[in-house]
C-alpha cells in the first residue's frame, strides 16, 4: 500500500518552497483566469462538500496550466460579516482575532487539499488595505449620485439586528438566519443599481458561457415590463396617484384601487381618521406574512377600505381605495387599479367585499353578464362600456387608450422594472465604515480621498445591543472636512456584498497601494474566464458584480462591461439525503478521510461519483473503490517500462488522451476518470509497459490526484514537476477505429464466456472452443448494414441482400438487425481478421479462465453450435 500521507506532505512542501503556482503577467502566453467564489472563513474543519467545490476548480486550473495557459488561480477570504461579530459577542473575542484565526485554519486545510493557488495573491476583505477601496468606490459612486441616502421602508431582520437588501430576503425570510423579515421605515444608503436595469438585462445575451437557469433568474429578478402610467386624482385634493398598468384597455372597468399595506402613503391618508386604528392593526398583521405566499394565487385575499376615494381620469367615477395583502410595495408604484371583471385576484376581492364588477371586454362569440360570472374573463375581445373605444379590439385599445391619455396629459407609456436599488448600509460593526461625515452647517460631506481609509476602531465593546460603532466617541466625533467645525461620522457599515463585488479585480494586483488595482494588470487578466460557484448567488453576488463592473466602466476605471465570461454552478454534496453541513451534523471531515485514505483518494472519489454540476451522495464504499484504484495505478511502476510500442497500445493511449481532454474541457470530470480507469486496466493487463503510455497516464491523472502523480513522475526518472509538464496531445492518425473495435470484440467475448460458464454452472473449465462466424456472413452483414441506412423495410432489404443457400438465415438476421440496430458491429471485419485477433488475445483469455482455448472457423467444425457464430460474436463451447 502506498503511504499517501507521506507523499502528500512531501509534494505540498516542495510546491510551496519552489512557488511553482506563482504567476506573473506574460505577454507571450495566453492568459486564463479561473476563480472560485471566495469563502467566508470559518474555524471549523473543512468537510467533503468544501473539498468537492475546491477540487473542481483545481482540476480545471491544473489542466489549463498544463495545456500551456498562463493561469491565474487565486484564493482569498470574504472576511467581514455577521458570523464573526456574533461569535465575538458570544465568546467575547474580537471579530478581528476570530477572523484571522479562521483564515489561518481555513487556508491551512486548503493547502492540505493540494490546491494549486498562487498563495501570494491571497486577500482578506477585513483589512484596511482592502476596504479602503470599498470606501474609494463609494465616493466615486456618491459623486455620480449612484450612492444616495433616503428614508424608505426596508427589510429588517430582528435576529441579525440589521436591514437587508431585497435580494437577501428569500421567500420572506432572512437569507442568513431564515427568520421572518419585517418592514421598517429607516434612513438608509443605497446603490442605484436601477440605473443599470436595462444594461444588466440586455447584456445577459452576452453571457453565452453562463447556465441558462442563472440567466433566467436574473431576467426575472430585473423584471422588465412595458406598460402605461395612469394618473388618478385623489378625491378632494390636487394630489395625483400614479398607477402602473399593463392593461390600460380595461381602464373603464376600474371599480376600486388597492395600496400595498406597507406603502408609506397609507398611514398619511388615514391619519386622524376613524380608520387609523384598524388600518394600523391590519398593516401589523400583513407585513409579517410571508411576502412570497401573500401573492400566491390560492392565498385568501384580505383587505380593508381606508375611507378615501380616487377619481378615474377617463370616466370621472369615484373609486374606493383599499389596502390588501396581495399587493406588494415593490411592484409598480406600490398601488394598483383593480378591474374585477377581467382580473381573477381583483374578482375574488370584489366578491368578498361586495365591490361592483363592470364588464369592459366582451368575447366575440358569446355575451358576459355580471350576475352570471363565476370568475374573471381574462381572454381577448371587443371593448364595451368604454365610450369612444367601444367595439375596438382590446389589444389595439392598449395603444389607443394610452395615446388618448398622453394627449390629455393623464398618463404616458412607460417601462417598469421589478429591480429595486441595492440597500447597502448595515447597522453592525464588522464591515467597511461608510465614508460620510455629517456637519450641522454643510450637511452630508464625503470624506476626502486623502483621508481614506476610515479605519474601524479596534477597541470596541460588544454587548449584543445596537451598533457598537455608534457608541465609540473617538470614532463618531470628528471635524467637518469643509468648515472644520464639529461633526459626526456615519456609523453604518457596508453590506459585505460590496466587498465581493470587485474582489476578482483585486487579485490581479493584490498589493497595489495607490489604486484599487493596477490598470495594466487588469487589462491582461480580466475578465475572469471561468467562474465557479453556487447557484444561490444568482441574484445577489452575481448581479451586484455585474452592476459594479458596469458602473466602473462608466467611471472609466475599467474597460470591459462583464466580469465573468463563463460560469459553472457546482452541485452539492449530500449525506443521508441532506446537504452536508456542520449545522446538520452530517459532515465527513477532510481530516478523517485524509488520514485514512489520503487526500488524492478523496479528490478522486468526489469527482468520479457524478458530473460536477450534479448533487451527489457521499458513499464510504465509493471512497474505498477510489483508494484501490490509486493503489493499482501505483503498482504499474512494478512493471518493466520499455521503449517498444505497438499499434494497440498506441491506439489506446491516444484514444484516452482525446477522451480525457475533451471531457475535462466540458467539465465532465467523471467521464474523464472513467477513461483513465479503463486505460489503467488496460496497462495492468498487459505484460509490459512503454514509456509513452505510463507518462501519459501520470500526466492525465495529475489534475485529479496531483500528489501521487508527482511521486510517480519522480519514480519514473523525472527531475521536474509533473504539475508543470505539458498536457499530452493526441494524434488522430494514431487512433485506430479497427483496433478499438477488435479489442471491444475480445472484451465482449470474455464477458460472454463468463455468462456461458455461469449458466452451465461450470466452476472449473477444461477447455473453451471459440467458433469464428462463417465467411459469407461478413459479406451479408456489410450489405445489410448499408441497406438499413436506406430503409427499414425488412422485405425490401432481404430481396436486395439474398445469398443463395442461406435464404432462411438471411431473413432471420435482417429481422434481428432492423429491430435492434445496436446488434450491428461498429466495424465489420472479415473472418480472417477476426480469427487473427482472437489468436492474438488467446493468451489473455486463457489466463482469465485458467484453461486452454481453441479457435476454430465455423466451416471447419461439425458442432451445431458453430452455426450460431456471427461476425464480431464468436460462438462459445465450454466444458
Ligand atoms: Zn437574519
Ligand atoms: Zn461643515
Amino acid at each position: 500500500m502506498v503511504d499517501f500521507n507521506k507523499i502528500e506532505k512531501k509534494w505540498q512542501t516542495r510546491w510551496e518552497k519552489k512557488k511553482i503556482f506563482k504567476v506573473k503577467e506574460n505577454s507571450t502566453k495566453k492568459k486564463f483566469y479561473i476563480l472560485e467564489m471566495f469563502p467566508y472563513p470559518s474555524s471549523s474543519s473543512l468537510h467533503m462538500g468544501h473539498a468537492r467545490n475546491y477540487s473542481i476548480g483545481d482540476v480545471y486550473a491544473r489542466f489549463k496550466r498544463m495545456q500551456g495557459f498562463n493561469v491565474l488561480y487565486p484564493m482569498g477570504y470574504d472576511a467581514f460579516g455577521l458570523p464573526a461579530e456574533n461569535a465575538a459577542i458570544k465568546a467575547n473575542a474580537h471579530p478581528k482575532k476570530f477572523t484571522e484565526n479562521s483564515i489561518k485554519i481555513f487556508s491551512k486545510q486548503q493547502k492540505e487539499l493540494g490546491l494549486s493557488y498562487d498563495w501570494e495573491r491571497m486577500i482578506a476583505t477585513c483589512y484596511p488595505e482592502y476596504y479602503r477601496w470599498n470606501q474609494w468606490f463609494f465616493l466615486k459612486l456618491f459623486e455620480k449620485k449612484l450612492a444616495y441616502k433616503k428614508k424608505a421602508p426596508v427589510n429588517w431582520c430582528e435576529t441579525c439586528g440589521t436591514v437587508l437588501a431585497n435580494e437577501q430576503v428569500v421567500d420572506g425570510k432572512c437569507w442568513r438566519c431564515h427568520n421572518e423579515v419585517s418592514i421598517k421605515p429607516l434612513e438608509q444608503w443605497f446603490f442605484k443599481i436601477t440605473e443599470y436595469a436595462e444594461d444588466l438585462l440586455k447584456d445577459i445575451d452576452k453571457l453565452e458561457g453562463w447556465p441558462e437557469r442563472v440567466k433566467t433568474m436574473q431576467q426575472n429578478w430585473i423584471g422588465r415590463s412595458e406598460g402605461t402610467m395612469v394618473n388618478f386624482q385623489m378625491k378632494g385634493s390636487e394630489e395625483i396617484i400614479p398607477i402602473f398598468t399593463t392593461r390600460p384597455d380595461t381602464l373603464y372597468g376600474v371599480t376600486f384601487m388597492v395600496y400595498a399595506p406597507e406603502h408609506p402613503k397609507v398611514l398619511e391618508l388615514v391619519k386622524d381618521t376613524e380608520y387609523e386604528k384598524k388600518v394600523k392593526e391590519f398593516i401589523a398583521k400583513v407585513v409579517v406574512q410571508e411576502r412570497f405566499s401573500r401573492t400566491a394565487e390560492e392565498q385568501e385575499k384580505e383587505g380593508m377600505f381606508i375611507g378615501k376615494y380616487a377619481i378615474n381620469p377617463l370616466t370621472g367615477d369615484e373609486i374606493p381605495i383599499y389596502i390588501a395583502n396581495f399587493v406588494l410595495l415593490e411592484y409598480g408604484t406600490g398601488a394598483i387599479m383593480a378591474v374585477p371583471a377581467h382580473d381573477q385576484r381583483d374578482f375574488e376581492f370584489a366578491k368578498k367585499y361586495s365591490i361592483p364588477v363592470k364588464i369592459v371586454i366582451q368575447p366575440q362569440d358569446y355575451e358576459l353578464h355580471v350576475e352570471k360570472m363565476s370568475r374573471a374573463y381574462v381572454e381577448d375581445g371587443l371593448l364595451t362600456n368604454s365610450e369612444q373605444f367601444n367595439g375596438v379590439n382590446n389589444r389595439e385599445a392598449i395603444e389607443e387608450i394610452t395615446n388618448h391619455l398622453e394627449k390629455k396629459g393623464l398618463g404616458q407609456k412607460t417601462i417598469q422594472y421589478k429591480l429595486r436599488d441595492w440597500l447597502i448600509s448595515r447597522q453592525r460593526y464588522w464591515g467597511t465604515p461608510i465614508p460620510i461625515i455629517y456637519c450641522d452647517k454643510c450637511g452630508m460631506v464625503p470624506v476626502p480621498e486623502k483621508d481614506l481609509p476610515v479605519k474601524l476602531p479596534e477597541d470596541v465593546r460588544f454587548t449584543g445591543e445596537g451598533n457598537p460603532l455608534a457608541n465609540i466617541k473617538r470614532f463618531v466625533e470628528t471635524k467637518c472636512p469643509k468648515c472644520k467645525s464639529d461633526a459626526r461620522r456615519e456609523t453604518d457599515t457596508m453590506d459585505t456584498f460590496v466587498d465581493s463585488s470587485w474582489y476578482f479585480l483585486r487579485y490581479c494586483s493584490p498589493k497595489e497601494n495607490k489604486n484599487p488595482f493596477d490598470p495594466k494588470k487588469i487589462k491582461y487578466w480580466m475578465p475572469v474566464d471561468q467562474y465557479i460557484g453556487g447557484v444561490e448567488h444568482a441574484v445577489m453576488h452575481l448581479l451586484y458584480s455585474r452592476f459594479f463592473v458596469k458602473a466602473l466602466k462608466d467611471l472609466k476605471i475599467v474597460n470591459f462591461d462583464e466580469p465573468f465570461t463563463r460560469l459553472f454552478n457546482q452541485g452539492m454534496l449530500h449525506k443521508n439525503g441532506f446537504v452536508m453541513s456542520k449545522s446538520r451534523g452530517n459532515t465527513v471531515t477532510q481530516d478523517e478521510i485524509a488520514e485514512k485514505y489520503g487526500i488524492d483518494t478523496a479528490r478522486l472519489f468526489l469527482l468520479f461519483v457524478a458530473l460536477p454540476e450534479k448533487d451527489v451522495e457521499w458513499s464510504d464504499q465509493g471512497v474505498e473503490g477510489s483508494y484501490r484504484f490509486l493503489n493499482k495505478v501505483y503498482r504499474l511502476l512494478e512493471k518493466k517500462i520499455t521503449n517498444k510500442t505497438n499499434k494497440r497500445l498506441q491506439n489506446k493511449t491516444h484514444k484516452t488522451i482525446k477522451d480525457v481532454t475533451q471531457n475535462i474541457n466540458e467539465f465532465k470530470f467523471n467521464m474523464a476518470l472513467i477513461s483513465i480507469m479503463e486505460f489503467t486496466d488496460y496497462l495492468t493487463s498487459g505484460e509490459e509497459l512503454n514509456k509513452e503510455s505510463i507518462e501519459t497516464l501520470i500526466k492525465i491523472l495529475c489534475p485529479f490526484a496531483p500528489h501521487l502523480a508527482e511521486e510517480m513522475w519522480e519514480k519514473t526518472g523525472h527531475k521536474k514537476f509533473v504539475s508543470l509538464e505539458t498536457w499530452p496531445k493526441h494524434d488522430e492518425k494514431k487512433i485506430d477505429v479497427k483496433s478499438e473495435a477488435e479489442e471491444e470484440m475480445v472484451q465482449q467475448t470474455i464477458a460472454d464466456i463468463r455468462k456461458v460458464l455461469e449458466l452451465a454452472k461450470i466452476k472449473q473449465t477444461k477447455k473453451i472452443e471459440l467458433f469464428v462466424s462463417e465467411k459469407w456472413k461478413y459479406e451479408a452483414f456489410k450489405k445489410i448494414s448499408k441497406e438499413i441506412e436506406q430503409t427499414r423495410n425488412i422485405g425490401e432489404i432481404i430481396k436486395k441482400v439474398l445469398i443463395k443457400g442461406h435464404e432462411q438465415e438471411i431473413s432471420k438476421i435482417v429481422q434481428t438487425m432492423v429491430k435492434g440496430p445496436s446488434k450491428i458491429p461498429a466495424v465489420i471485419t472479415s473472418q480472417e481478421d477476426e480469427a487473427k485477433t482472437l489468436e492474438e488475445f488467446k493468451n489473455l483469455i486463457e489466463k482469465e479462465f485458467k484453461t486452454s482455448v481453441v479457435i476454430i472457423k465455423a466451416e471447419d467444425s461439425k458442432e451445431h453450435k458453430a452455426k450460431q457464430a456471427m461476425p464480431g460474436k464468436p460462438a462459445i463451447l465450454a466444458e
